[in-house]
Protein backbone atom coordinates (compact mmCIF):
# COMPACT_ATOMS: atom_id res chain seq x y z
CA UNK A 1 0.00 0.00 0.00
CA UNK A 2 1.00 3.35 -0.70
CA UNK A 3 0.88 5.49 2.50
CA UNK A 4 1.32 9.48 1.28
CA UNK A 5 2.65 11.14 4.79
CA UNK A 6 1.89 15.02 4.79
CA UNK A 7 4.83 17.17 6.66
CA UNK A 8 3.59 18.80 10.12
CA UNK A 9 1.79 21.97 9.80
CA UNK A 10 4.47 23.57 11.08
CA UNK A 11 6.99 22.58 8.77
CA UNK A 12 4.65 23.41 6.06
CA UNK A 13 4.74 27.04 7.37
CA UNK A 14 8.46 27.14 6.43
CA UNK A 15 8.49 29.37 3.18
CA UNK A 16 9.18 27.77 -0.22
CA UNK A 17 12.40 27.51 -1.27
CA UNK A 18 12.64 30.65 -4.17
CA UNK A 19 15.61 29.95 -6.23
CA UNK A 20 14.62 26.81 -8.12
CA UNK A 21 15.13 27.96 -11.36
CA UNK A 22 18.88 29.43 -10.31
CA UNK A 23 20.12 26.02 -8.81
CA UNK A 24 19.17 24.38 -12.02
CA UNK A 25 21.00 26.94 -14.05
CA UNK A 26 24.12 26.34 -11.73
CA UNK A 27 23.91 22.63 -11.82
CA UNK A 28 23.79 22.87 -15.65
CA UNK A 29 26.74 25.32 -15.98
CA UNK A 30 28.76 23.03 -13.59
CA UNK A 31 27.93 20.20 -15.53
CA UNK A 32 29.40 21.44 -18.47
CA UNK A 33 32.83 22.73 -17.23
CA UNK A 34 32.34 26.00 -17.07
CA UNK A 35 34.69 28.72 -14.95
CA UNK A 36 31.88 29.31 -12.17
CA UNK A 37 33.27 32.46 -9.84
CA UNK A 38 30.95 31.78 -6.76
CA UNK A 39 29.93 34.82 -4.27
CA UNK A 40 26.93 33.16 -2.97
CA UNK A 41 28.22 31.06 0.16
CA UNK A 42 28.43 32.73 3.65
CA UNK A 43 31.19 30.15 3.99
CA UNK A 44 35.05 31.40 4.22
CA UNK A 45 37.28 29.65 1.43
CA UNK A 46 40.35 30.31 4.10
CA UNK A 47 41.74 27.17 6.38
CA UNK A 48 41.11 26.41 9.58
CA UNK A 49 44.42 27.48 11.59
CA UNK A 50 47.34 24.81 11.76
CA UNK A 51 47.33 24.93 15.82
CA UNK A 52 43.65 24.58 15.83
CA UNK A 53 43.71 21.14 13.73
CA UNK A 54 46.77 19.62 15.85
CA UNK A 55 45.16 20.30 19.35
CA UNK A 56 42.34 18.30 18.00
CA UNK A 57 44.51 15.45 16.63
CA UNK A 58 46.20 15.65 19.79
CA UNK A 59 43.11 15.72 22.52
CA UNK A 60 41.38 13.11 19.56
CA UNK A 61 43.90 10.33 20.89
CA UNK A 62 42.66 10.39 24.13
CA UNK A 63 40.01 7.71 24.86
CA UNK A 64 38.38 9.54 27.98
CA UNK A 65 37.43 11.96 25.58
CA UNK A 66 35.79 9.50 23.21
CA UNK A 67 32.33 9.78 25.58
CA UNK A 68 29.42 11.96 25.72
CA UNK A 69 30.57 15.24 26.03
CA UNK A 70 28.85 16.76 29.73
CA UNK A 71 26.01 18.63 28.97
CA UNK A 72 27.16 22.05 30.18
CA UNK A 73 30.10 21.55 27.86
CA UNK A 74 34.28 21.19 28.84
CA UNK A 75 34.72 23.04 31.87
CA UNK A 76 38.32 24.76 30.42
CA UNK A 77 36.66 25.66 27.41
CA UNK A 78 33.96 27.95 29.92
CA UNK A 79 36.57 29.39 31.41
CA UNK A 80 38.78 30.12 28.13
CA UNK A 81 35.53 31.89 26.79
CA UNK A 82 35.04 34.10 29.85
CA UNK A 83 38.78 35.19 29.65
CA UNK A 84 38.51 35.87 26.26
CA UNK A 85 35.11 37.51 26.90
CA UNK A 86 37.02 39.61 29.51
CA UNK A 87 39.43 40.10 27.31
CA UNK A 88 37.59 41.87 24.65
CA UNK A 89 34.38 43.14 25.82
CA UNK A 90 35.72 43.71 29.41
CA UNK A 91 32.64 42.04 30.52
CA UNK A 92 32.93 39.05 32.98
CA UNK A 93 30.63 36.49 32.89
CA UNK A 94 30.61 33.09 35.41
CA UNK A 95 31.80 30.02 33.24
CA UNK A 96 29.63 27.95 35.47
CA UNK A 97 26.28 29.13 34.66
CA UNK A 98 26.31 32.29 32.13
CA UNK A 99 28.23 30.26 28.83
CA UNK A 100 26.96 27.71 27.31
CA UNK A 101 28.91 25.57 24.72
CA UNK A 102 27.03 24.88 21.35
CA UNK A 103 27.29 22.33 18.12
CA UNK A 104 27.59 26.08 16.47
CA UNK A 105 25.39 28.80 16.99
CA UNK A 106 22.61 27.86 14.56
CA UNK A 107 21.31 25.35 16.31
CA UNK A 108 21.03 27.40 19.69
CA UNK A 109 19.75 30.39 17.90
CA UNK A 110 17.27 27.46 16.59
CA UNK A 111 16.75 25.78 19.57
CA UNK A 112 16.07 29.17 22.01
CA UNK A 113 13.00 29.96 21.34
CA UNK A 114 11.24 26.42 22.56
CA UNK A 115 12.84 27.32 25.68
CA UNK A 116 10.75 30.46 26.61
CA UNK A 117 7.92 31.16 24.09
CA UNK A 118 4.41 30.08 25.27
CA UNK A 119 0.78 29.99 22.79
CA UNK A 120 0.56 33.87 21.87
CA UNK A 121 3.65 35.30 22.05
CA UNK A 122 4.82 37.50 19.73
CA UNK A 123 8.56 37.48 18.20
CA UNK A 124 10.22 40.39 16.99
CA UNK A 125 12.51 39.51 13.64
CA UNK A 126 14.35 42.22 11.64
CA UNK A 127 14.19 41.20 8.13
CA UNK A 128 16.06 40.67 5.71
CA UNK A 129 16.97 37.83 8.00
CA UNK A 130 19.47 34.71 8.74
CA UNK A 131 17.22 31.91 8.35
CA UNK A 132 17.16 29.93 11.56
CA UNK A 133 15.30 33.00 13.12
CA UNK A 134 12.36 32.55 11.84
CA UNK A 135 12.35 28.49 11.22
CA UNK A 136 13.32 28.35 15.05
CA UNK A 137 10.24 30.84 16.08
CA UNK A 138 7.92 28.59 13.98
CA UNK A 139 9.06 25.14 15.43
CA UNK A 140 8.22 27.28 18.64
CA UNK A 141 4.31 28.02 17.54
CA UNK A 142 5.56 31.80 18.11
CA UNK A 143 3.59 34.60 16.36
CA UNK A 144 5.82 36.22 14.46
CA UNK A 145 6.59 40.27 13.36
CA UNK A 146 9.03 40.90 10.81
CA UNK A 147 10.44 44.48 11.07
CA UNK A 148 12.38 45.53 7.93
CA UNK A 149 15.85 46.90 7.70
CA UNK A 150 15.97 50.03 5.46
CA UNK A 151 18.85 52.06 4.06
CA UNK A 152 16.96 55.22 5.24
CA UNK A 153 17.34 54.38 8.84
CA UNK A 154 20.92 52.77 8.56
CA UNK A 155 19.25 48.96 8.31
CA UNK A 156 18.34 49.15 12.24
CA UNK A 157 15.51 47.74 13.34
CA UNK A 158 13.15 50.60 14.33
CA UNK A 159 11.35 49.06 17.64
CA UNK A 160 11.00 52.28 18.95
CA UNK A 161 8.23 52.90 16.41
CA UNK A 162 6.03 49.91 17.17
CA UNK A 163 2.79 49.72 18.82
CA UNK A 164 2.75 49.31 22.93
CA UNK A 165 0.35 46.81 22.53
CA UNK A 166 2.72 44.79 20.43
CA UNK A 167 5.90 45.74 22.63
CA UNK A 168 4.06 44.41 25.66
CA UNK A 169 3.21 40.50 24.21
CA UNK A 170 7.05 40.37 22.74
CA UNK A 171 9.03 37.46 23.92
CA UNK A 172 12.32 37.72 21.81
CA UNK A 173 13.74 40.50 19.78
CA UNK A 174 16.04 39.06 17.62
CA UNK A 175 19.07 41.55 16.96
CA UNK A 176 22.22 40.64 14.77
CA UNK A 177 25.13 42.86 14.73
CA UNK A 178 27.34 42.98 12.70
CA UNK A 179 24.62 42.05 10.18
CA UNK A 180 24.35 39.48 7.86
CA UNK A 181 22.89 40.35 4.97
CA UNK A 182 23.12 43.74 4.84
CA UNK A 183 26.62 44.49 6.89
CA UNK A 184 25.04 47.45 9.08
CA UNK A 185 26.63 47.80 12.60
CA UNK A 186 25.23 49.54 15.63
CA UNK A 187 26.50 51.54 18.44
CA UNK A 188 26.42 51.38 21.84
CA UNK A 189 23.61 54.16 22.18
CA UNK A 190 21.15 51.88 20.06
CA UNK A 191 21.62 49.11 22.37
CA UNK A 192 21.33 51.40 25.09
CA UNK A 193 17.69 52.08 23.95
CA UNK A 194 17.01 48.19 22.95
CA UNK A 195 17.69 47.40 26.69
CA UNK A 196 15.84 49.74 28.63
CA UNK A 197 12.66 48.93 26.47
CA UNK A 198 13.44 45.08 27.23
CA UNK A 199 13.82 45.74 30.66
CA UNK A 200 10.55 48.17 30.40
CA UNK A 201 8.34 45.85 28.14
CA UNK A 202 9.84 42.78 29.48
CA UNK A 203 11.12 41.16 26.53
CA UNK A 204 14.33 39.30 25.91
CA UNK A 205 17.25 40.39 23.83
CA UNK A 206 18.69 37.69 21.16
CA UNK A 207 21.64 38.83 20.27
CA UNK A 208 23.56 37.22 17.17
CA UNK A 209 27.08 38.47 17.41
CA UNK A 210 28.88 35.84 14.58
CA UNK A 211 30.51 38.57 13.01
CA UNK A 212 32.06 40.64 16.11
CA UNK A 213 35.45 40.08 14.98
CA UNK A 214 35.21 40.67 11.17
CA UNK A 215 35.51 44.51 10.92
CA UNK A 216 37.42 46.70 9.25
CA UNK A 217 38.42 50.80 9.57
CA UNK A 218 39.09 50.93 13.15
CA UNK A 219 35.51 49.92 14.14
CA UNK A 220 34.93 47.44 17.07
CA UNK A 221 31.83 45.62 17.33
CA UNK A 222 30.33 45.70 20.90
CA UNK A 223 28.45 43.39 22.55
CA UNK A 224 25.27 44.02 23.85
CA UNK A 225 26.32 42.59 27.39
CA UNK A 226 28.24 45.75 27.75
CA UNK A 227 25.30 47.77 28.14
CA UNK A 228 24.22 48.53 31.96
CA UNK A 229 21.37 46.18 32.70
CA UNK A 230 21.42 43.82 29.50
CA UNK A 231 22.38 40.76 31.49
CA UNK A 232 18.97 41.03 33.15
CA UNK A 233 17.70 40.82 29.67
CA UNK A 234 20.28 39.64 26.88
CA UNK A 235 21.52 36.19 25.45
CA UNK A 236 24.44 36.54 23.27
CA UNK A 237 25.35 34.00 20.48
CA UNK A 238 28.98 33.65 19.40
CA UNK A 239 30.31 31.22 17.00
CA UNK A 240 33.70 29.95 15.94
CA UNK A 241 32.88 29.60 12.63
CA UNK A 242 33.85 32.88 10.92
CA UNK A 243 36.40 34.25 12.99
CA UNK A 244 39.00 30.98 12.79
CA UNK A 245 37.18 29.12 9.52
CA UNK A 246 35.82 26.58 11.43
CA UNK A 247 32.14 26.36 10.03
CA UNK A 248 32.54 22.88 9.49
CA UNK A 249 33.51 21.93 13.22
CA UNK A 250 30.22 23.19 14.46
CA UNK A 251 31.48 25.24 17.33
CA UNK A 252 29.95 28.07 19.32
CA UNK A 253 28.41 29.06 22.21
CA UNK A 254 25.45 31.34 23.99
CA UNK A 255 26.21 33.57 27.21
CA UNK A 256 24.32 36.36 29.28
CA UNK A 257 21.44 35.53 31.40
CA UNK A 258 21.60 32.87 33.64
CA UNK A 259 18.15 32.10 34.09
CA UNK A 260 17.84 31.87 29.55
CA UNK A 261 20.97 29.77 29.47
CA UNK A 262 19.80 27.31 32.05
CA UNK A 263 16.73 27.28 29.87
CA UNK A 264 18.78 26.78 26.77
CA UNK A 265 20.67 23.76 28.36
CA UNK A 266 17.42 22.38 29.62
CA UNK A 267 15.86 22.40 25.93
CA UNK A 268 19.22 21.08 24.37
CA UNK A 269 19.91 18.20 27.12
CA UNK A 270 16.96 16.70 25.71
CA UNK A 271 17.74 16.95 22.63
CA UNK A 272 21.32 16.36 21.42
CA UNK A 273 24.06 15.58 23.17
CA UNK A 274 27.00 18.28 22.65
CA UNK A 275 30.20 18.75 21.55
CA UNK A 276 32.91 16.63 20.25
CA UNK A 277 35.19 17.03 23.46
CA UNK A 278 38.20 17.29 21.05
CA UNK A 279 36.47 19.80 19.23
CA UNK A 280 36.09 21.68 22.25
CA UNK A 281 39.78 21.78 23.26
CA UNK A 282 40.32 22.79 19.62
CA UNK A 283 38.13 25.49 20.70
CA UNK A 284 39.92 26.51 23.63
CA UNK A 285 43.11 26.63 21.34
CA UNK A 286 41.73 29.14 18.99
CA UNK A 287 40.50 31.74 21.70
CA UNK A 288 44.20 31.13 23.05
CA UNK A 289 45.50 32.66 19.75
CA UNK A 290 43.29 35.58 19.52
CA UNK A 291 44.21 38.10 17.99
CA UNK A 292 47.26 37.47 16.30
CA UNK A 293 45.14 35.04 13.51
CA UNK A 294 42.33 37.31 13.43
CA UNK A 295 44.40 40.33 12.50
CA UNK A 296 45.79 38.26 9.86
CA UNK A 297 41.93 37.45 8.16
CA UNK A 298 40.30 41.09 8.94
CA UNK A 299 43.37 42.36 6.35
CA UNK A 300 42.16 39.80 3.78
CA UNK A 301 39.10 40.19 3.62
CA UNK A 302 39.75 44.49 3.97
CA UNK A 303 42.06 43.58 0.69
CA UNK A 304 39.47 41.45 -0.87
CA UNK A 305 36.85 44.69 -0.36
CA UNK A 306 38.66 47.51 -1.75
CA UNK A 307 39.85 45.28 -4.58
CA UNK A 308 36.28 44.52 -5.60
CA UNK A 309 34.38 47.41 -4.87
CA UNK A 310 36.88 49.81 -6.29
CA UNK A 311 36.77 47.67 -9.45
CA UNK A 312 33.08 48.03 -9.65
CA UNK A 313 33.11 51.49 -8.93
CA UNK A 314 35.39 52.42 -11.78
CA UNK A 315 32.27 50.73 -14.04
CA UNK A 316 30.50 52.48 -12.67
CA UNK A 317 28.71 50.59 -9.81
CA UNK A 318 29.33 52.68 -6.69
CA UNK A 319 28.75 50.35 -3.63
CA UNK A 320 29.05 51.33 -0.08
CA UNK A 321 32.26 49.84 1.56
CA UNK A 322 31.32 47.57 4.69
CA UNK A 323 32.38 48.22 8.19
CA UNK A 324 31.86 44.25 9.19
CA UNK A 325 31.41 41.33 7.67
CA UNK A 326 32.81 39.05 4.73
CA UNK A 327 29.49 40.26 2.16
CA UNK A 328 28.99 43.12 -0.06
CA UNK A 329 25.37 44.22 0.46
CA UNK A 330 24.88 45.49 -2.96
CA UNK A 331 21.97 48.29 -3.98
CA UNK A 332 20.44 47.58 -7.67
CA UNK A 333 19.79 50.38 -10.49
CA UNK A 334 15.49 51.27 -9.52
CA UNK A 335 13.37 48.47 -10.16
CA UNK A 336 16.04 45.75 -11.19
CA UNK A 337 14.75 42.89 -9.72
CA UNK A 338 17.18 40.73 -7.71
CA UNK A 339 16.25 37.34 -8.70
CA UNK A 340 16.12 38.47 -12.24
CA UNK A 341 19.60 39.96 -12.03
CA UNK A 342 21.22 37.18 -10.12
CA UNK A 343 20.00 34.66 -12.82
CA UNK A 344 21.53 37.44 -15.85
CA UNK A 345 24.63 37.02 -13.55
CA UNK A 346 24.95 33.53 -13.69
CA UNK A 347 23.41 32.87 -17.06
CA UNK A 348 25.80 36.00 -18.71
CA UNK A 349 28.45 35.89 -16.46
CA UNK A 350 29.15 32.83 -14.83
CA UNK A 351 29.06 34.20 -11.34
CA UNK A 352 26.99 33.47 -8.22
CA UNK A 353 25.50 35.99 -5.70
CA UNK A 354 22.29 35.59 -3.88
CA UNK A 355 19.22 37.87 -4.59
CA UNK A 356 18.12 40.19 -1.49
CA UNK A 357 14.69 38.20 -1.78
CA UNK A 358 16.07 35.33 -0.70
CA UNK A 359 16.67 36.87 2.65
CA UNK A 360 13.20 38.63 2.94
CA UNK A 361 10.94 41.34 1.64
CA UNK A 362 12.87 44.26 2.42
CA UNK A 363 15.68 42.61 0.70
CA UNK A 364 14.46 43.04 -2.85
CA UNK A 365 16.38 45.63 -4.89
CA UNK A 366 19.76 44.16 -3.47
CA UNK A 367 22.25 41.39 -4.24
CA UNK A 368 24.50 39.90 -1.98
CA UNK A 369 28.06 38.90 -2.77
CA UNK A 370 30.61 37.18 -0.26
CA UNK A 371 33.97 38.07 -0.76
CA UNK A 372 34.90 33.96 0.03
CA UNK A 373 37.53 34.04 -2.87
CA UNK A 374 41.06 35.33 -3.81
CA UNK A 375 41.14 39.11 -5.08
CA UNK A 376 42.51 37.86 -8.55
CA UNK A 377 39.05 36.28 -8.65
CA UNK A 378 37.06 38.82 -7.65
CA UNK A 379 39.07 41.22 -9.77
CA UNK A 380 37.63 39.08 -12.37
CA UNK A 381 34.33 38.78 -10.96
CA UNK A 382 33.65 42.39 -11.47
CA UNK A 383 35.45 42.69 -15.05
CA UNK A 384 32.63 40.23 -15.85
CA UNK A 385 30.10 42.46 -14.38
CA UNK A 386 31.27 44.98 -15.86
CA UNK A 387 30.15 43.73 -19.44
CA UNK A 388 26.46 43.42 -18.21
CA UNK A 389 26.58 46.85 -16.21
C1 LIG B 1 27.28 32.19 9.95
C2 LIG B 1 26.28 32.77 10.85
C3 LIG B 1 26.10 32.26 12.14
C4 LIG B 1 27.01 31.17 12.68
O1 LIG B 1 26.56 29.92 12.47
P1 LIG B 1 27.29 28.67 13.12
O2 LIG B 1 26.15 27.75 13.39
O3 LIG B 1 27.98 29.08 14.37
O4 LIG B 1 28.23 28.15 12.09
C5 LIG B 1 25.18 32.85 12.98
N1 LIG B 1 24.45 33.92 12.57
C6 LIG B 1 24.60 34.45 11.35
C7 LIG B 1 23.80 35.63 10.97
C8 LIG B 1 25.50 33.88 10.44
O5 LIG B 1 25.63 34.40 9.22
Amino acid sequence: MNVIFESSQKLGKLPPYLFVEIDRLKKKLLEAGEDIINLGIGDPDLATPQEIIDELNRTSRDAKNHCYPMDLGVKELRYGITKWFSNRFSVDLDPDCEVLPLIGSKEGIAHFPLAVVNPGDVVLIPEPLYPPYRSGAIFAGAEMIYLPLEEEHGFLPQVKSLDKDILKKTKILYLNFPNNPTTSVVDKEYLEDIVQMAREFNFIILYDAAYSEITFDGFKAPSILEIKGAKDVAIEFHSFSKTYNMTGWRLGWACGNRKLVEYLRQVKSNIDSGVFNPVQFAGIKALEMYPDHITQVREIYLNRRDVFLNALGKCGWEIDYPKSTFYIWAKLPKNVDSTKFCKMLLEECHLIATPGIGFGPSGEGYVRFSLVTTEERLLEAAKRISKIL
